[in-house]
């Protein structure tokens, strides 16, 4: 089965993750699309599937013969799909793409349209999985699944594609941040691994942001206003005055390529006490530590201005580059460049203004790089995958365990 014609089959399942709840998987549909994956896996002819009770669901393409010693590697995709779009009732189908402006839905005339998404400029004459226009269509990440499903399949059918042992897996609550955690590495067992994650066939992401989160608490000193002078101190406005003292270009509507930033997220204040939220990012580590520290110096100010124990600072690590992580480990670079190159494709590596699952598995002892999956516009009603660009995906997979089997 084609790659595209899994997607549209998976985008049937609703699959959204959601923040608020605690569990693992955060939604039951989840656990609902992973037992749906495990019974095709186990028709396909997999090894060794399991699916644990968070959700995690891994297998294995068992090595050709004689290639028993080549390292495992793996193939990772995630099963959850953004909270932020309906993702229940999804129509997703093919049209043939001529250029120009793509009607998702008469009726209700929603269009694609081309000069607000020049990228469809690179599917000229290509078949494209759309929606109605009214919902997501999930190719993020669910055209990973399909295309690493489908590698699966043609290798299982090849005896003559040489290959080692390959891992797969497929992974809850990626969208709120926590799919790694949960990541038996152990058992997946896999030395290196991928995640199709991405978004244009080609490319091949190995830096991320470091990243962390950022509050600060407040405490005022409550009066009776006619009665403050000299007494009071409104956590609002030390609130504000805390803001005012980080660099106000440093936010992300200033900011792009390696540039970090600040970003308030939330804000609650009365006189009483305040918080903000922050999330502070840097692909740069050194530089992150010294915005983490700017932040601490910030409050040091004004707690010496207004007494200590006004302004409180918590920071804590959400994730941290994997380029530390990828670069002793760059043969994973070059076989995937390699691997695109063969298909005709060409690699481009980009700093990821965000993380991927890889980041956090790379830090539990899987350097894990992403890839492209062929799709664009994730978590929007005008997300699109391109089925050509899905089956390069595929022989990307297949390329790139044939480079690990080399001998
Ligand atoms: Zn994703």
């Amino acid at each position: 089965m084609k790659a595209y014609e899994r997607l549209i089959k998976y985008a049937s399942f609703p699959t959204a993750s959601d923040e608020n709840n605690e569990h693992c998987p955060s939604t039951p549909t989840q656990l609902e699309f992973a037992k749906a994956l495990e019974t095709e896996l186990r028709e396909l002819g997999l090894d060794e599937v399991t699916l644990d009770e968070n959700g995690y669901l891994f297998a294995t393409v068992p090595a050709v013969r004689g290639y028993e010693d080549a390292p495992v590697i793996g193939f990772i995709a995630h099963m959850d799909v953004s909270p932020e779009v309906e993702d229940k009732n999804v129509r997703a189908h093919t049209v043939k793409y001529n250029g120009g402006d793509v009607v998702l839905n008469d009726e209700l005339n929603i269009v694609m349209s081309e000069s607000e998404y020049p990228i469809l400029k690179n599917y000229v004459g290509k078949t494209l999985v759309v929606t109605d226009g009214t919902t997501l269509l999930g190719a993020d990440d669910k055209a990973g699944i399909a295309e690493i499903i489908s590698a699966c399949e043609i290798l299982l059918a090849d005896e003559t594609i040489p290959h080692g042992k390959i891992r797969i897996g497929f992974t809850p609550d990626e969208e709120i941040g926590r799919g790694a955690d949960l990541f038996d590495v152990e058992s997946f067992g896999a030395k290196w691994a991928y995640t199709l994650d991405g978004a244009m066939f080609g490319e091949v992401e190995y830096e991320t942001f470091n990243a962390s989160s950022l509050k600060v608490e407040i405490n005022g000193k409550s009066i009776h206003p006619g009665a403050a002078k000299d007494t009071m101190i409104n956590a609002s406005v030390v609130a504000h005055e805390y803001m005012s003292l980080l660099p106000t270009l440093e936010r992300p509507e200033h900011t792009s390529g390696y540039e970090g930033f600040y970003h308030l997220t939330h804000m609650e204040g009365a006189v009483e006490k305040a918080v903000l939220n922050f999330i502070i990012r840097d692909h740069d580590f050194s530089k992150m530590e010294y915005r983490c520290d700017y932040a601490r110096r910030a409050a040091d100010e004004l707690n010496r201005k207004y007494g200590n124990g006004m302004v409180n600072v918590e920071i804590k690590e959400s994730y941290r580059n994997m380029k530390e992580m990828i670069v002793p480990e760059w043969h994973l670079i070059d076989n995937a460049y390699a691997a695109i190159r063969t298909l005709g494709g060409e690699p481009i590596s980009y700093p990821v203004r965000g993380g991927t699952d890889g980041s956090r598995l790379s830090f539990m002892g899987l350097p894990c790089p992403n890839l492209g999956t062929g799709s664009h516009n994730h978590h929007g009603k005008m997300e699109f995958a391109c089925a050509e660009a899905m089956d390069d995906c595929v022989m990307q997979v297949i390329e790139i365990a044939k480079l690990y089997a080399k001998k």
